[in-house]
C-alpha cells in the first residue's frame, strides 16, 4: 500500500500539532483552510478511500463520526458544521488515506458550503 503524507502524519513523522489524538485517529487542522475551522480527522490505520473500508472497519468508521462532533462542541462549532468525505479522484480526493472533513464558521447555506469542498 502506497504510503501518503497522512501516514507520515499519523505516525508522527512530519512533526504536526494534533488538536486532539487516541489510539484510533489523530485530528489536525487542514493546512489550506476553506473556512474559519477546518479540520481533518485522520484514522491510524491507511484506508485508501472510503470504498475501501470493509466491514472490519465498521466500528473505526463510527468512531470517526463521534471524535468529529466532538472535536466540533471542542471548537465551539458544535451547533453548526460539516462533515465531508471525498472519495477518489473525481471527488477531489488528493490525499489516498481516508480523512473527514469537519468545517464551519461561515454559512453552510445559500452557496457558502452547500457543494463542500473539492
Ligand atoms: P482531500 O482533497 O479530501 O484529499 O483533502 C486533503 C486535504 O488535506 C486538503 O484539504 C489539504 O489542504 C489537506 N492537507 C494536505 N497536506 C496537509 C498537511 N501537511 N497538513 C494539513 N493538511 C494538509
Amino acid at each position: 500500500m502506497t504510503d501518503t503524507i497522512f501516514g507520515k502524519i499519523t505516525r508522527g513523522e512530519i512533526p504536526t500539532e494534533f488538536i486532539y489524538e487516541d489510539d484510533r485517529c489523530v485530528v489536525i487542522r487542514d493546512i489550506h483552510p476553506q473556512a474559519p475551522t477546518h479540520v481533518l480527522i485522520i484514522p491510524r490505520k491507511p484506508i485508501p478511500r472510503l470504498v475501501d473500508a470493509d466491514d472490519g472497519d465498521s466500528a473505526l468508521l463510527g468512531h470517526l463520526m463521534l471524535v468529529a462532533g466532538r472535536v466540533a462542541e471542542q471548537l465551539g462549532v458544535g451547533d453548526g458544521f460539516r462533515l465531508v468525505v471525498n472519495n477518489g479522484e473525481a471527488s477531489g480526493q488528493t490525499v489516498f488515506h481516508l480523512h473527514l472533513h469537519v468545517l464551519a464558521g461561515r454559512t453552510l447555506v445559500e452557496g457558502g458550503l452547500a457543494n463542500g469542498i473539492g
